[in-house]
C-alpha cells in the first residue's frame, strides 16, 4: 500500500493518487494539503483501479509509467468499466511528447501535466477539474433520473443494457432482466384521477427501488413499466426477486382508493451463463416482453419467467 494523506473531512472530495514513486505521493500530500481534498494513494495501476472502484473519487492523478499496470492501461481499464469512467482522470508523466499526449486524450484523460510539475499549476488544475467533475456529476445524474419515479430512465435503461450485457459475455457472469407492468392502470387513472395514479407510479418505484439490490438498475421504461437489470443473477434468483417484488405491491394498501389494490405482472428473461449468450439485448427485451404478455394473458398479478434458450422456469401465480 501506498503511502496514504487522509485530511479526514467527510465532505471533502477524494482524490486518488495512482502512482509508482513514493516521492510523488509524498509531495503531493504535503502540497494538495491546502487544497481540501482527501488524498488517498495506490502504487500501481491494478491496486488504483480496485481502489478506484471501491472509494469512488471525484479524481484520479493518474501516473503513466509504472510496473504491474502501466497507466495508459489503466486509463483503458477505468474508462471501461461504468463504475469508473465517469471519474476525471488527470494524467501525471515524465513524458512529453505530443504522442503521449493525444493519446492519453483519446483515452479519456481531462487533463495531463508533465512531471516535474509546477505544483502551483497543478493545485489550478486540480481545482478546476473538481469543480467540473462536481457540476457534470449532478447534470449526468439529472439526465438519467425520471423526475416521477425517481428511478433511472429509459435512455439511460438502454445504455446500461449494452453495458451489462457485454460484461455479462465477457466474464461469463450470469445476468437477468424483468419487464414489469402494472395491471389494468388505465382504470387507475380514469376512476380515481391521474393524481391517484402518479402517487401508484411513485409508490411501486419505490417498492422497486426498496427491493432492489444496490447491483440492481431499477428503470421506468415508460407509462407503468419498468424495466430491471440484474446484473451477475440467474433467472431463477431473478424470479425470486421480482415476486417478492410483485407480493409486496399486492399487499400495499392506497390512501386514495383503499378498496383498490395496484397489481402487477412481470416477465423475466435470463442466462446462467453470459458466455453462452448469442442473440442480441433488444431480443432480451423481446422475450421478456412475450413472457410478460403472456402473465397478463393468464390472469395478471404474476411472474413467469425463462431461460434465454427459452426453457420455461417458473411460473408464479398470484395468492
Ligand atoms: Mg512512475
Amino acid at each position: 500500500m501506498a503511502d496514504e494523506i487522509n485530511n479526514s473531512f467527510d465532505s471533502t472530495p477524494v482524490v486518488l493518487l495512482i502512482d509508482d514513486s513514493k516521492f510523488v505521493h509524498r509531495i503531493l500530500g504535503a502540497r494538495l494539503r491546502s487544497e481540501s481534498i482527501s488524498l488517498i494513494g495506490e502504487p500501481d495501476g491494478k491496486a488504483g483501479y480496485e481502489r478506484a472502484v471501491a472509494d469512488q473519487p471525484e479524481l484520479i492523478l493518474l501516473d503513466l509509467d509504472m510496473p504491474v499496470m502501466d497507466g495508459y492501461e489503466t486509463l483503458r481499464v477505468l474508462k471501461e468499466d461504468p463504475k469508473t469512467r465517469d471519474i476525471p482522470v488527470i494524467v501525471l508523466s515524465g513524458m512529453d511528447s505530443s504522442q503521449d499526449k493525444v493519446m492519453a486524450f483519446d483515452l479519456g484523460a481531462v487533463d495531463f501535466v508533465t512531471k516535474p510539475f509546477e505544483l502551483t499549476e497543478l493545485r489550478a488544475r486540480v481545482r478546476s477539474s473538481l469543480k467540473m467533475s462536481t457540476l457534470l456529476r449532478m447534470l449526468a445524474q439529472k439526465a438519467k433520473i425520471d423526475g416521477l419515479s425517481g428511478l433511472y430512465n429509459r435512455a439511460y435503461f438502454d445504455e446500461r443494457l449494452q453495458e451489462e450485457y457485454d460484461r455479462a459475455i465477457r466474464h461469463g457472469h450470469s445476468m437477468s432482466i424483468a419487464m414489469i407492468d402494472l395491471d389494468e392502470f388505465k382504470s387507475i387513472n380514469d376512476t380515481y384521477g391521474h393524481p391517484a395514479g402518479d402517487m401508484v407510479i411513485s409508490g411501486i418505484a419505490s417498492v422497486i427501488q426498496q427491493e432492489c439490490r444496490s447491483i440492481d438498475v431499477a428503470c421506468r421504461y415508460g407509462g407503468e413499466e419498468f424495466v430491471l437489470i440484474m446484473p451477475e443473477t440467474n433467472p431463477e434468483q431473478a424470479f425470486t426477486l421480482c415476486n417478492r417484488i410483485r407480493e409486496r405491491c399486492a399487499q400495499m394498501s392506497w390512501s386514495q382508493h383503499p378498496n383498490r389494490a395496484v397489481t402487477l405482472s412481470v416477465g423475466v428473461v435470463g442466462a446462467d451463463d453470459g458466455s453462452t449468450i448469442s442473440c442480441t439485448p433488444q431480443a432480451w427485451v423481446e422475450m421478456s416482453d412475450r413472457n410478460l404478455y403472456q402473465a397478463k394473458q393468464s390472469g395478471r398479478n404474476r411472474v413467469i419467467a425463462s431461460s434465454v434458450d427459452g426453457t420455461s422456469i417458473q411460473v408464479a401465480k398470484a395468492g
